[in-house]
């Protein structure tokens, strides 16, 4: 029996095992976390990538935390 719950980005179910949790820390607070599937997980990253490069000196001193 699988433990699943739905990804936040498609809602799809997915396992334990498959899924990716992002967390997205500005300022020491956790201001965005995402349990996502893996291709949603992958949209993830090339979006927070882009957003990276057009507004770097706002969010210079984050950190991206990937489980
Ligand atoms: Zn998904």
């Amino acid at each position: 029996m699988f433990n699943s719950e739905p990804c936040d980005g498609c809602s799809q179910s997915i396992s334990d095992a498959l899924s990716r949790t992002v967390r997205l820390i500005v300022d020491q607070k956790d201001v965005d976390s995402q349990r996502l599937c893996p291709g949603c997980f992958a949209s993830w990253i090339s979006r927070y990538e882009s957003e990276m490069q057009i507004s770097q000196q706002v969010i210079g001193t984050d950190e991206i935390i990937v489980d």
